[in-house]
């Protein structure tokens, strides 16, 4: 077992001791000094001596004991002013996130708007159109700063609701207020308590800044600024006097700035001052081949998923062609469909409306989505417990996938105790399970990590043991490999292997690496441009009977590692994929297609049934290709 032991940065230490010293000096100070701060005497402007040690200003009062006595005012009036910024702006900003659309839209651009004036300008309107006081300086100065407080909370929450550990938690189902105090907030923490500390600093020098040209607090009150505006008349004749109050902002700022930056290093569980004994124990580490294309068929009833005719768009008036084109596919249990294409081809958005997870703002439509022969193709219809237990998906990035300011146990027993209802302690035992299928090494101590002392592969294997920790009956598997080293690649293939063929469960294999798909899949889909134009046999893939020119193309791409293919040369494929907001004219491929006829121009090609099993969309080809390009 690891525990964490948490040591305090020496920056959180000073500067929350010099606030702390700071604090008790302005409650303090006007008790014992106010008194003599007021007292004046015939030593006027006089220099430091034994009874003034900085010195006396114009009408022979001690600035030390002034300075001393301004701590108060000066640092309430930065407590509220920063109170004001700091609350105001994180209201603002949250509320725009959790907001419409539309109403988010308006929000960002009035932020926007606010953001272009400096605090300073603001400040100075507000105070020029009010009376100058000690209240209307504060909220003058407080509300010039919310914009900046609001855009930081806005940005971070979004950038927060984006993450691939969001994602998974709604699709755990997690309410909306749960999502937000579990995931977004926790993260927002750090920088917010970074900022609130500038903030802090910066308001002890605004207000500074009105006082010293007049427009801050009147007398006979006094704080810093009005101190040092006095000094600095006097620059000249008694340099001393400006010492007091400008050491005083001086350190006052270096404390807030300190204090925020240790907070932010104690705050980050992947920061540098968490300490954990890390103990790295050793890590221990088909389908039917002819099965015709789903597009011709009617939904198969033994099919665990069942897709026809999905189409997706950015919007329902978007002039290019829908990201998404009429893909029909099925997949049984115990079978892994590889889909595979370039960025851009559709195909992690044809797995991610297969588990409802496409990003707010794409439509999309189809005549049958059905997982275990229950249809969830109605998009009005949320569906969450369902496919939160029937569907894992294992992302592509695993240290996206948890949310680094948690441990990995409770993010990965959340579903079970969300949807099935078990206690702390059966969601413990049931994870540290699926851990030790999923071969991580140490499940017990792991669960106690936060992700980020977990090596990519581990992580990788972590998030496959939280989609499988309701058994579901359908993964879907994200580009899983891409971000892992080659030799972690192989073994996070092998386990996905191992666990269809051990829990005859169906695997949907997203990758733009036709050399991955070939070495785990049973069938592959080829999609291009938003549609499938070749589906074939792992066989027919590995052999090279294909018959799409694209499929063709991504072979010819992709590197040989048998020694009889090392001398072959990698062919790049020519041109680039139509964009999204281009109309698609004819076969999508034409622009790259050596067999291009003027007939691919102006018709889009049908999925046709193929001789050999299969099915592709050409109308050029319809067997092997070797025997077409060898006729050319
Ligand atoms: S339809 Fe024409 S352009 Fe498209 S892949 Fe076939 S031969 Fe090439």
């Amino acid at each position: 077992m690891t525990t964490s032991k948490r040591r305090k940065p020496f920056a959180l230490w000073l500067g929350a001791a010099l606030l702390l010293a700071l604090s008790v000096l302005a409650v303090v100070a006007p008790i014992i000094w106010g008194d003599s701060a007021a007292a004046l005497s015939s030593e006027v402007r006089g220099g430091p001596s034994a009874e003034h040690l900085l010195g006396t200003d114009p009408l022979g009062r001690d600035v030390l004991d002034r300075t001393l006595v301004a701590a108060r005012l000066t640092l309430a009036m930065a407590a509220v002013t920063t109170l004001i910024a700091v609350g105001g702006g994180i209201v603002l900003g949250a509320t725009i996130v959790v907001a419409g659309r539309r109403v988010r839209g308006l929000g960002e651009r009035l932020i926007d708007l606010m953001i272009a004036y400096p605090p300073i300008i603001v400040a100075l309107s507000i105070t020029a159109i009010f009376r100058p006081s000690v209240g209307s300086v504060v909220v003058a100065i407080g509300l010039a700063f919310v914009p900046q407080f609001a855009r930081l909370t806005n940005t971070l929450a979004s950038s927060v609701s984006s993450k691939d550990y969001v994602v998974v938690a709604r699709l755990v189902g997690l309410r909306p207020t749960r999502l937000l105090f579990r995931h977004v907030i926790p993260n927002l923490a750090g920088p917010l308590l970074v900022l609130t500390s500038v903030g802090f600093a910066s308001a002890i020098i605004t207000l500074s800044g009105l006082s010293f040209i007049g427009l801050g607090v009147q007398e006979p009150s006094y704080d810093w600024g009005r101190l040092l505006a006095q000094a600095l008349q006097d620059l000249g004749v008694n340099p001393i006097e400006a010492f007091g109050p400008g050491i005083a902002i001086l350190i006052t700022g270096l404390a807030a700035g300190l204090l925020g930056d240790g907070l932010n290093q104690f705050l980050d569980p992947r920061g540098p001052v968490r300490r954990r004994r890390r103990r790295r124990a050793a890590t221990s580490g088909g389908a039917d081949a002819r099965t015709p294309h789903a597009a011709l068929l009617a939904p198969a009833p033994d099919a665990v998923v069942s897709v026809r005719d999905l189409t997706i768009a950015a919007s329902p008036e978007s002039v290019g062609a829908p990201l998404v084109r009429g893909v029909s596919l099925d997949v049984r249990a115990g079978e892994i469909l590889g889909i595979v294409g370039e960025s851009g081809s559709g195909k992690s958005l044809t797995a991610m409306a297969i588990a409802r997870l496409l990003a707010p703002g794409l439509h999309w439509s189809a005549e049958t989505l059905s997982i275990n022969g229950a249809d969830v193709s109605d998009a009005r219809e949320q569906t969450p417990v369902r496919l939160a237990t029937d569907v894992g998906v294992v992302f592509q990035d695993p240290s996206s996938c948890f949310n680094p300011a948690r441990h990995v146990g409770p993010q990965i027993t959340e579903v079970a105790r969300v949807h099935q209802g078990l206690s702390k302690r059966a969601a413990n035992e049931l994870a540290i399970e699926r851990l030790r299928e999923a071969r991580v090494s140490s499940p017990e101590v792991r669960m106690r990590q936060y992700p980020h002392e977990l090596s990519g592969g581990m992580r990788q294997r972590a998030m496959i043991a939280m989609a499988l920790l309701t058994s579901p009956s359908l993964l879907i598997a994200d580009e899983p490999t891409t971000a892992l080293d080659v030799t972690v690649q192989a073994d996070v293939l092998q386990l996905l292997h191992r666990i269809s063929t051990t829990r005859n469960m169906a695997i949907v294999l997203i990758s733009h690496d036709i050399k991955v798909v070939s070495t785990l899949c049973h069938r592959v889909c080829v999609m291009y441009a938003g549609r499938i134009v070749e589906e074939l046999t792992v066989e027919d893939l590995r052999e090279g009977r294909v018959c799409h020119p694209y499929t063709r193309a991504l072979l010819d791409a992709a590197p040989r590692l048998e020694p009889s293919a090392r001398q072959v040369p990698l062919i790049p494929l020519p041109g680039r994929p139509p964009q999204p907001d281009q109309p698609i004219v004819g076969c999508a491929f034409a622009d790259r297609c050596p067999l291009v006829t003027d007939r691919c121009r102006q018709e889009d090609p049908a999925l046709r049934a193929l001789p050999r099993g299969g099915v592709a969309a050409c109308h050029v080809s319809t067997g092997p290709l070797e025997d077409l390009l060898v006729t050319q």
